[in-house]
């Protein structure tokens, strides 16, 4: 299972560096970790994502509105917000090897045989089922297959202890060389800048770690300038950065990434309905651009998990290749930032309901999600691998990335079948006219077709015209599915309607 899962995220991040994807930050110089580039493809990619939350979120409503705040804020926003003090990760770093871990991200994990330990090992890993694999595939083969055999009869027991949550006594070991590790300690993960030409402590800045702040720091010029009455909300997309200890899992977890934050402020007594409605809303959205359910789940937070402010909270979590992990977190978080910053700005931030004539501070629901988690989930569901014939009629082995239409990065590629007979002239009146439609197409006449259909299945088009000798006598041209692989003979001046038609509401 472990093994495939790396071999499918070994795949397809080699599919992303070729095909255009994604690539490695200031790869020329060794990269940097934690940083990543979109390529010609990936852009186009993600773009179409955060287009599809856009249109859903702010376009598609009358009670939210939009807005685009700077990164850099005056540093007492984050001290308003709690992040100056809390942000911060535990960590540990090896005494040996000097490597660096979350400290709620090593675990200890012990296998028991009708009560007696048969193996243990420390691991780095993002959950406690990821690490009980981890730990298992590194069991010796005999021990492996004893367990694999027992599995249903029940001998066999695991312990799984988080390093942060060990007795003091016990002493924790690196997952990579055995040495002790340090005990936890805090690490704050906003990144630090100086703004202006001195560097002292009256000039440090922040780099913004979530979208979030700028929206509530923008609550009072909201409502003073747009009318918006209670409900409404307000949506951004922007990049946020974190000083992540271990970033890891491709574009999962980086050190700079882009967030799409709402925060639906409503009068208190609304919130739990409210909240339950974002929850449910934001889960649908994920099924609706094509990640299938059985892969997507909504975990509601124990209150155990949820910060002292917070009144409810849930993931919506999808099962990457490396785990079950989280899209999108979906928060009630009462009044809390709004009261903060009334406190530290000392501005009035309440709101007066010119009907009941109640005057109050809002409640607000955030779903915080992450843009370049959601283009890696549709990346790890779009990859598969089947057979389609080629020129001759021949079943050749492909790869092909079913994106939902909406999502695909080139929505119709035209082939001139050969570059002779004015074929191509045809071809590149049908790709003018898509170009003109704001479809983003592509015109390639290299190479034989089929090669060609393979190139475009392999960035997920999922439509491909072709220009053939018959084009040439009646203007109709075949029109391949991706999917299906059904060719259909259309008008070429139908084209640009026919997909459109397919690929929804405001897909470009
Ligand atoms: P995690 O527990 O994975 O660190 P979080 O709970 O701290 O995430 P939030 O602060 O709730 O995350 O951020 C909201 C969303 O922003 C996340 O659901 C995720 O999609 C995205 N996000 C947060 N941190 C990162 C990161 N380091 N890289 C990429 N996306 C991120």
């Amino acid at each position: 299972m472990a093994e495939q899962a790396n071999d499918l995220m070994e795949k397809l991040v080699s599919l992303c560096k070729r095909r255009g994807f994604i690539f490695q930050s200031s790869e020329i110089y060794g990269g940097l970790n934690g940083c990543w580039d979109y390529g010609p493809m990936g852009v186009e990619l993600k773009r179409n994502v955060k287009e599809a939350w856009w249109d859903s979120v702010v376009r598609q409503r009358d009670d939210m509105v939009g807005l685009d705040c700077s990164i850099i804020m005056n540093p007492k926003v984050w001290e308003a917000s709690g992040h100056v003090v809390n942000f911060n990760d535990p960590l540990v770093d090896c005494k040996g090897c000097k490597a660096r871990f979350r400290a709620d991200k090593v675990y200890h994990v012990v296998f028991f045989e009708n009560g007696n330990p048969v193996h243990a090992a420390w691991v780095e890993a993002d959950d406690e089922q990821s690490a009980g694999r981890e730990a298992f595939n590194r069991a010796n083969s005999k021990t492996r297959r004893r367990m694999q055999l027992h599995q249903e009869g029940g001998r066999f027991e695991t312990e799984i202890r988080r390093v942060d949550r060990l007795p003091s006594d016990v002493k924790a070991l690196c997952p990579l060389c055995g040495h002790e590790l340090t005990q936890p300690r805090k690490f704050n993960m906003m990144f630090k800048t100086y703004v202006g030409a001195m560097e002292d402590s009256s000039s440090i800045a922040y780099l913004r770690p979530e979208t979030a702040q700028g929206i509530f720091a923008n609550f009072k010029n909201v409502i003073d300038t747009s009318r918006m009455k209670l409900p409404f909300g307000i949506a951004q997309i922007g990049k946020s950065f974190r000083n992540e200890i271990n970033p890891r899992n491709f574009t999962f977890r980086s050190r700079e990434f882009e967030q799409m934050e709402i925060e639906f402020f409503c009068h208190p007594s609304q919130a739990d309905q409210w909240y339950a409605y974002w929850r449910d809303a934001r889960f649908q959205w994920y099924l609706s651009l094509g990640l299938r359910s059985e892969k997507l789940r909504l975990r509601e937070h124990e209150p155990a998990e949820l910060a002292h402010y917070a009144k409810g909270c849930a993931d919506v979590e999808y099962a990457f290749p490396f785990g079950i992990s989280e899209l999108e977190g979906i928060a009630n978080r009462t009044n809390y930032d709004l009261s903060q910053h009334a406190k530290f700005s000392g501005k009035d931030l309440s709101y007066f309901d010119e009907e009941t004539k109640e005057r109050f501070i809002p409640y607000v629901i955030e779903p915080s999600a992450g843009a370049d988690r959601a283009t890696l989930a549709f990346l790890c569901e779009a990859y598969a691998e089947d057979e389609a014939p080629d020129e001759n009629g021949a079943m050749q082995k492909r790869i092909v990335m079913r994106f939902h239409p909406r999502l695909a990065p080139i929505k119709v590629a035209i082939f001139p079948l050969v570059k002779k007979d004015g074929m191509p002239e045809k071809a590149q009146a049908i790709y003018a006219a898509c170009k003109k439609a704001s479809l983003s197409a592509f015109y390639d006449e290299k190479s034989a077709v089929g090669r060609r259909y393979r190139r475009q299945d392999e960035v997920g088009t999922p439509y491909c015209v072709t220009v053939d000798g018959q084009t040439l006598t009646d203007d109709t041209v075949t029109i391949r599915d991706r999917d299906s692989l059904k060719q259909e003979r259309i008008k070429a001046s139908e084209v640009v309607r026919y997909v459109q038609e397919r690929i929804g509401a405001g897909g470009m």
